[in-house]
């Protein structure tokens, strides 16, 4: 899936000093988008102070690529009196010079006016050229056309020297406009540089009664084969078995055109090589392979653009995702880190002879900083295994401490932990929880502010809100305090509050919105029976009516789970895996849920039968320490910056899992009310999936104007999707109609 990008802070500047990027390449994934980075950028770099170089051999900017981001970047310098200068590879705006003849371009999102000197209206892309190219003009721009950026090096003075395929320039600051649309992928066979082979359909009218080959599973490639289709004998070459990612309206007159036997279609076939008048397809027929020879007077290769990540690379900037460093360095330093830590306690044995107990405590500080010292340097150095390393070391030690209580903490914490870090009069726990809740607090306004109020976006000003009430009613102050007071002052009644089982259990107060299975606990160790009627009310009753309105949005308006990766994990939402690998191992939260549920069951009947009570507290004890602990803890917290908030929710939580089959069966029911549609103007852009942190591949269903609900997809309803969308395709559908089915068994 396109969603890699290289790694950039808030003001578009790369790990490269003085480098920007915007556009495209920086997720601005249509015109009016990529227009407003351009004027975005050159304001921050016009009031830096040192903006204007002294010396008039050094350019203040030199952009690279002219395409939108890149001509409304240089037009914003000059007017903000910078020296600007702009290559450009190919032509003016040669990536919408690329599109097909008299292709209408959008000016989405209608929400947002077109900011900066280009000019921008729903147009035929030959007029916008034209206008463009007049403002050029008009404004004395020094674009250089037919002249390619081939090289970057910075200087000890701070500046570039810029090497193009032309010449030689320097420059203060360089602002990258490069696209990723602008490298065609190919297929690497002989033949592919014959001159009847190409990567890109300008004119379809040229081409008349000739057998065509093409190449390609895309829109692009469907609608080639379409226009093509109508002149000539057209053949489609598909790796896959079928087309998943096609526009509606392309897969309706597909069909029609094969029906009409005007384009053959190949499934499960790859082009080995192309001859003279020929191509050579090798056909996949159920794991025995043939090969085809194929008529073809010319071939289009149309299977999408690569990412120039070499490229990129080359001129030192740094990709999201890259994992750098040593990962055995950094569990070395971590668990040096924890040695330290484990004298310092002063809890150390002897081991293998060697007389640990003896080290002093100063020696343990000693090694913990060094060590600990160790990898913060390194991750300030770009060592991403180091950060790694910190998150573990830190999360570790929370729940490693907390969780199992004093006396039972993690090793090196053993018998000292807890204690620790119960800080003036109040337990570890509570710490824990203030921590937990500033986390979301502090994070969750910013995620109000990103979300919300920068796109004026109630449905995500609300679900914040929502997400940080529950935390802060719910799992803070209800458990600290309320539960406490409501003893003391007798609100639950004389007979609970003089309960010390009821009483000594401010924890259960959990179970009053999180249910079984994820509050674990809800049916047993509970004397007074009113948390288990609780429980089952809330589990059995209250969460499937939910799921029946609203999906999964349990997960992204209520959970205290949820709400942390929502808040404090949101800005790393776009590293969630992606791909059906990454979705084959859901199942996992399956195999907790059915876990949960046997040893649950196991403690309902332990007292009636009489084998089932070691199990049953065997049971208990494994699901506390990998599940409550380690699952949903220590692994998905860690994980967080790596593989984005959401692994405990989409992985391991077993209530995920229970409202997902709920929701599911109510969707084939055709009863569920949660679903999203998508409308025709989807521009394949991917910034929905790329946003999805459950690493759902929303583009596709977009693509096909497919729903997406919870029969086909594991979607927790945050509408992350909906805002991020360019181009207003999504929204929350309105609901199936009852009537539907009546109307089906009529
Ligand atoms: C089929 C299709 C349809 C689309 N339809 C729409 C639409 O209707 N409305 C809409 O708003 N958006 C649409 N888009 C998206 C739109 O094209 C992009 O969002 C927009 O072009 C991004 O602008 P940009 O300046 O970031 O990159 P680009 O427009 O891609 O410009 C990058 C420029 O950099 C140049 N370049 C690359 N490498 C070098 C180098 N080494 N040296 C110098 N120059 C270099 C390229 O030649 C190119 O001119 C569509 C995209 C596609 C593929
Ligand atoms: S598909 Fe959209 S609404 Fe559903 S979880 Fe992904 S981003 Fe959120
Ligand atoms: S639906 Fe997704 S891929 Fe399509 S335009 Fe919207 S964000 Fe881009």
């Amino acid at each position: 899936m396109p969603t890699r990008r290289p790694a950039l802070r808030g003001n578009n500047e790369s790990n490269v000093p003085g480098l920007y990027v915007i556009g495209d390449l920086a997720g601005a994934p249509v015109i009016k988008l990529a227009m407003a980075q351009g004027v975005a950028v050159i304001d921050h770099i016009a009031a830096k102070p040192d903006a204007r170089s002294a010396d008039p051999n050094v350019y203040d900017l030199i952009v690279v690529g002219a395409g939108a981001a890149g001509l409304n970047a240089a037009l914003a310098a000059q007017d903000k009196g910078l020296r600007a200068l702009a290559l450009e590879k190919g032509k003016i705006a040669n990536t919408i010079e690329n599109f097909p003849e008299g292709k209408w371009v959008y000016a989405e999102p209608d929400s947002s006016p077109p900011k900066g000197k280009l000019w921008l209206d729903g147009a035929r892309k030959e007029d916008l050229i034209g206008r463009w190219s007049q403002i050029i003009t008009e404004n004395h721009l020094d674009v250089r056309a037919e002249e390619g950026l081939k090289a970057l090096e910075r200087q000890k003075d701070g500046t570039f020297r810029v090497t193009s395929d032309k010449a030689e320039y320097r420059a203060r600051r360089i602002v990258l406009a490069t696209g990723q649309r602008g490298n065609p992928r190919k297929l690497r066979v002989p033949g592919e540089d014959r001159e009847r082979v190409y990567h890109r359909l300008y004119s379809p009218r040229h081409y008349k009664n000739e057998d065509i080959l093409v190449v390609g599973g895309g829109n692009s490639a469907i609608e080639a084969a379409l226009v093509l289709a109508e002149r000539n004998r057209v053949r489609i070459s598909y790796r896959a078995s079928e087309f998943s990612r096609l526009f509606k309206d392309n897969d309706r007159k597909l069909n029609e055109a094969v029906a009409q036997k005007r384009i053959e279609l190949i499934f499960n076939s790859n082009v080995c090589e192309f001859r003279e008048k020929e191509a050579v397809v090798e056909v996949d027929r159920g794991g025995h392979q043939e090969r085809l020879t194929v008529p073809c007077d010319h071939a289009f290769v149309l299977i999408g653009a690569e990412l120039p990540v070499q490229f990129l690379k080359s001129l030192g900037i740094r990709m999201e995702n890259e994992w750098t460093g040593s990962l055995w360095r950094a569990a070395a330093l971590a668990f040096a880190t924890l040695l330290g830590l484990w004298f310092l306690g002063g809890h150390a044995a002897n081991w293998a002879g060697l007389p640990l107990a003896e080290v002093p405590r100063f020696a343990g500080v000693l090694l913990a900083a060094a060590a600990g010292g160790a990898l913060v340097a390194l991750g300030f150095r770009g060592d991403r295994y180091a950060w790694l390393g910190l998150s573990f070391l830190a999360w570790y030690t929370v729940y490693g401490v907390k969780s199992p209580g004093a006396g039972a903490e993690f090793w090196p914490y053993r018998g000292w932990g807890f204690q620790a870090l119960s800080l003036f009069g109040r337990p570890a726990t509570f710490w824990y929880t203030v921590l937990y809740t500033t986390l979301m607090t502090v994070f969750g306004i910013q995620a109000i502010k990103r979300w919300g109020l920068d796109r004026r976006d109630k449905f995500q000003i609300w679900r914040y809100i929502s997400l940080l009430s529950f935390q802060w009613i719910f799992f803070f102050l209800i458990p600290e305090f309320l539960f406490q007071w409501a003893i003391k002052y007798q609100w639950v009644g004389e007979r609970l509050a003089n309960d010390p089982a009821f009483a000594g259990q401010a924890w259960r107060s959990y179970g009053l919105v999180y249910a079984w299975p994820l509050f674990f606990y809800a049916f047993f160790y509970d004397p007074a029976k009113i948390w288990v009627l609780w429980g089952v009310l809330l589990s059995f009753v209250i969460i499937p009516l939910f799921v029946l309105f609203h999906g999964k949005r349990y997960c992204s308006w209520i959970c205290g789970c949820g709400g942390l990766a929502e808040t404090f994990g949101d800005r790393w939402r776009h590293l969630a895996p992606k791909g059906r690998a990454s979705m084959r191992w859901e199942w996992m939260n399956l195999a907790v849920l059915i876990f949960a549920a046997a040893v649950t069951l196991a403690m309902l009947l332990r007292d009636g039968v009489a084998l089932l009570r070691q199990p049953a507290a065997w049971g208990v004890n494994a699901y506390h320490l990998y599940a409550d602990i380690w699952l949903v803890g220590i692994l998905p917290v860690t994980l967080y910056p790596f593989l984005g908030g959401k692994v405990w929710c989409r992985y391991w939580c077993p209530l995920a899992k229970l409202m997902h089959l709920f929701s599911a069966a109510y969707t084939k029911l055709g009863i569920s009310r949660f679903r999203i549609e998508a409308n025709d103007k989807c521009i394949a852009c991917s910034e929905c999936t790329r946003n999805c942190q459950v690493g759902i591949d929303v583009m596709s269903y977009a693509l096909k104007q497919q729903p997406l609900d919870n029969a086909t997809s594991s979607c927790i309803g945050c509408g992350i999707c909906v805002s991020v969308c360019p181009m207003d395709v999504l929204s929350f559908g309105p609901p199936p109609k009852l009537v539907q089915i009546s109307a089906t068994r009529n």
